[in-house]
């Protein structure tokens, strides 16, 4: 098994550990809490998903401090802080599994599907509509957006001296809000 395949099945044992959890059971104990605050950090996956409180990653993996390096945004759209926030744990703290997680019954896709929000939602819901284009199937929608963010990680990332887009592992999967489950596109 590479490296990466056995991240990623540490994401999935995480997620199948999280729907037979009665509490989230990722290591947040003060020992360990000491621990990564003398050592630093080192996570093994970088994860960009909503900021809807009913997503939570940690959580949905199983995961504790130092192991997730978490970018969250409404509707998990990417700009350049965004790709700043991934450029810095991929090239500083050797983090290259890349996961985009959407998830179902998103409100930043609903409102672009509904025409797009106004003031500053606008950001966010004009990105999702040029992931999505004419598609107005939320479930499809959904994950049209998440392949967008992957491709623009994918792009931007491209002739990167440190960090080429070949040398990351960038994946996308939708979580679902009423199940718990993660599907991995
Ligand atoms: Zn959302």
């Amino acid at each position: 098994m590479t490296r990466q395949t056995a991240l990623i099945e540490r994401l999935r044992e995480g997620n199948a550990r999280y729907l037979n959890a009665a509490v989230p059971c990722g290591d947040v104990s003060p020992a360990l809490r000491e621990q990564t605050a003398r050592e630093g950090q080192t996570p093994y996956a970088i994860v960009i998903c909503c900021s809807d409180s009913r997503v939570m990653p940690e959580s949905i993996f199983s995961a504790g401090i130092g192991e997730l390096f978490v970018i969250r945004v409404a509707g998990n759209v990417l700009d350049r802080h965004q790709l700043g926030s991934i450029e810095y744990a991929a090239a500083h703290l050797g983090c290259k599994l890349i996961l985009v997680l959407g998830h179902t019954g998103c409100g930043a896709v609903g409102a672009a599907l509904s025409g797009g929000g106004e003031g500053y939602i606008q950001y966010i819901t004009d990105e999702i509509l040029l992931a999505v284009g004419e598609e107005r199937d939320p479930g499809r929608a959904c994950i049209l957006n998440v392949e967008h963010a992957v491709e623009t990680i994918r792009r931007a990332f491209a002739d990167h001296p440190e960090i080429p887009s070949a040398a990351l592992d960038i994946r996308g999967a939708v979580y679902d809000i009423r199940s718990g489950e993660v599907a991995w596109l």
